[in-house]
């Protein structure tokens, strides 16, 4: 196994499914997570540029139930707001004995940072709309907790695709898998990115893309990575992109509704989120075993 988990493709088919195998070990018979004492001699610094709730909460219970220290960079607080590089910052880190870098950032800073710093184990947690592979290891953990298996499903994809790693990587990760169809849909300007993809086809009417799935992934409008202001009336936008009782209709009637969060209520209608195909609450609890696995993996070096 590779020494950072950089992106989704550092790992095999098979190591994503040991990875998500391993993380079934984390969780008990009740569905709580164990604690275990195997790293008490490890730091983990969770160093996060951009909000989170989930991934950065995720990591660090995890980290917790994993018995490492775990440290709480707080970027505006720190002397990165005194003019200090992102490589000195990390180095700093590096320098006190942190073992291993949990890090979000809006830019592609990851991959010369983990080469500039090789005791250091790099943890991506969100690289600007590059990648974000923990989400795609609990996202095809939590399909295969529904469907057995993620080969033969058909797997739709809806919202700002463009804007999303969760996408991006989550694509990477499919890929090593059989699966039967991939639609991305979405409104086109959201979704330039997908209109000729390697993989899957894109399809802009929703219901349509929606006929018979197994899967449906919806996201939200990433507002914060739009450069201008985006002038969009949000009814016509619901109309036609917004995953409704209506819509879903059309999906399979065992069909699983996701999302990465956070949940805007634009991109999916409240009745939705809280229906029983809805396993959008079990991906957060997922994020705690798959990152436990992740850090186990890659603590053992
Ligand atoms: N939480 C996810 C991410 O960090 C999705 C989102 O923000 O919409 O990419």
């Amino acid at each position: 196994m590779a020494k950072n988990l950089l992106s989704i493709n550092d790992l095999t088919k098979q190591e994503i499914l040991d990875l998500i195998n391993f993380s079934n070990n984390f969780i008990d018979e009740e569905g709580n997570f164990r604690k275990e004492d195997l790293f008490s001699d490890k730091t983990v610094a969770n160093v996060f540029f951009e909000p989170s709730t989930r991934t950065k909460m995720s990591f660090a219970v995890a980290a917790r139930n994993l018995g490492c220290g775990i440290l709480d960079f707080n970027v505006d607080s720190s002397s990165v707001q005194k003019g200090e590089s992102i490589f000195e910052t990390i180095d700093a880190l590096n320098l006190m004995g942190v073992d291993l870098c949990v890090l979000r950032h809006p830019e592609s800073v990851i991959q010369e940072l983990a080469e500039a710093l090789p005791k250091m184990v790099f943890i991506n947690a969100g690289e600007g709309s590059i990648s974000h592979p923990t989400q795609a290891l609990l996202d095809m953990k939590t399909i295969i907790d529904h469907k057995n298996s993620l080969d033969g499903l058909k797997i739709v994809i809806a919202g700002d695709l463009d804007h999303s790693r969760v996408t991006s990587s989550f694509v990477e990760g499919i890929s090593n898998f059989p699966i039967e169809s991939l639609t991305f849909s979405g409104h086109p300007e959201m979704c330039t990115k997908y209109q000729n993809p390697k993989i899957g086809k894109y399809e802009p009417d929703m219901v349509q893309a929606l006929q018979d799935a197994d899967v449906v992934m919806t996201l939200r409008i990433q507002h914060e990575r739009f450069e201008e202001e985006l002038n969009l009336d949000l009814e016509t936008y619901k109309n036609s992109y917004q995953l409704s009782s209506e819509k879903l209709e059309n999906a399979k009637g065992d069909a699983i509704i996701m999302h990465p969060g956070p949940v805007n209520y634009v991109e999916i209608t409240e009745a939705v989120y809280d229906s029983e195909n809805s396993v959008i609450r079990q991906q957060i609890a997922n994020g705690v075993a798959i990152r436990m696995a992740v850090l186990s993996r890659f603590l053992s070096g």
